[in-house]
C-alpha cells in the first residue's frame, strides 16, 4: 500500500476565513484537551489521525459507490490534500481535505461533538490508568481520534459536504467549529456554499507553539514516515510560492 506524495505549487491562497454565522447553535461538550496535551508528548501523531480519518471516509465512499454510483456525483476524485497557509487574520493554518463520504450537519454533531464517540476517551482512560511511559504504544492501539487536532490548535473548523444519498439527495455543506478554550462547538451552514464538491475539510488554526507544522518539508516528512501506511489514497501536498 503506497502513498503517492506530490508537491503542487500554488501561487496564491484565496481562502477566506470561515466566519461564525449568527444564529449558530451552540452545544456544550466536556473538553479533555488539557489532559490530552499533558499525556501526549509527540504531537506529530495528530496528522496520522486526521489522515486515517480521511482514509476511512474515502473507503466508505468507495464501498458505497459499488452499489450506489450516485455518491460520486460532485467530485470524481478520491484523494487527500494538505495545505498550509497564512490567513488574512494573521493566523497560520493547516488544512486537511478529503473527497470522502462527508458528513451531514447531524453527523458533524454526533461524530465530532462528543468525546464519547471519539477514540480519545478510550485513550485517556487507558493512559491515565496505566503507566504513561507506555503512551506511545497506546496511540498505536487505540488511536487518538479527531481530538488530537487540539494538540496543535486551539480552534478547529470542519467543513463537510455529505455524498448525496437517497435519504439526502441534496446535501448542503456545513461547518463544525470548535474551540479548546471555550469547550463548546457550533454547527452552521457554510457561507461558501457547497464549495467542496464532496467530502471534508479540516482547518487547524495552529497554536503559536506549533508553527513548525506550516513547514511543508516537515509535513512531507511526517506523511512519509508515519502516515503512508494510514492510507491507500493519493496524498497531495500544496506548497506556497
Ligand atoms: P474513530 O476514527 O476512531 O471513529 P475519530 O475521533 O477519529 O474516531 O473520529 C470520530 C468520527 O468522526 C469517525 O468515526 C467518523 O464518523 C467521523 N469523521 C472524522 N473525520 C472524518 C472525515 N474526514 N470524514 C468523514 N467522517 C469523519
Ligand atoms: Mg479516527
Amino acid at each position: 500500500v503506497s502513498t503517492l506524495l506530490l508537491t503542487v505549487t500554488v501561487l496564491t491562497t484565496c481562502l477566506f476565513a470561515l466566519a461564525t454565522q449568527d444564529g449558530a447553535k451552540k452545544f456544550d461538550y466536556q473538553s479533555d484537551v488539557a489532559r490530552l496535551r499533558k499525556i501526549v508528548i509527540n504531537r506529530d501523531v495528530f496528522l496520522r489521525e486526521l489522515i486515517s480519518n480521511a482514509n476511512d471516509a474515502l473507503e466508505k465512499l468507495r464501498l458505497t459507490s459499488l452499489t450506489d454510483p450516485e455518491v460520486l456525483h460532485g467530485a470524481e476524485q478520491m484523494n487527500i490534500t494538505l495545505r498550509a497557509y497564512k490567513d488574512e487574520d494573521g493566523s497560520s493554518r493547516l488544512v486537511i481535505t478529503d473527497t470522502g463520504i462527508g458528513m451531514s450537519p447531524e453527523e458533524l454533531t454526533a461524530n465530532l461533538g462528543t468525546l464519547a464517540k471519539s477514540g480519545t476517551t478510550e485513550f485517556l482512560a487507558k493512559a491515565e490508568s496505566t503507566d504513561t511511559t507506555g503512551t506511545g504504544n497506546l496511540i498505536g492501539a487505540f488511536g487518538l481520534g479527531f481530538y488530537s487536532s487540539f494538540l496543535v490548535s486551539d480552534r478547529v473548523y470542519v467543513a463537510s459536504l455529505a455524498a448525496p444519498s437517497s435519504a439526502n439527495p441534496n446535501p448542503t455543506q456545513h461547518v463544525f467549529s470548535s474551540s479548546a478554550d471555550e469547550s463548546t462547538f457550533e454547527v452552521y451552514p457554510d457561507p461558501r456554499g457547497n464549495s467542496l464538491g464532496r467530502g471534508t475539510e479540516i482547518t487547524l488554526v495552529l497554536r503559536d507553539d506549533a508553527l513548525e507544522y506550516m513547514d511543508t518539508t516537515k509535513i512531507m516528512d511526517l506523511v512519509n514516515k508515519h502516515s503512508s501506511f494510514a492510507t491507500s489514497f493519493p496524498v497531495y501536498l500544496f506548497t506556497q510560492r
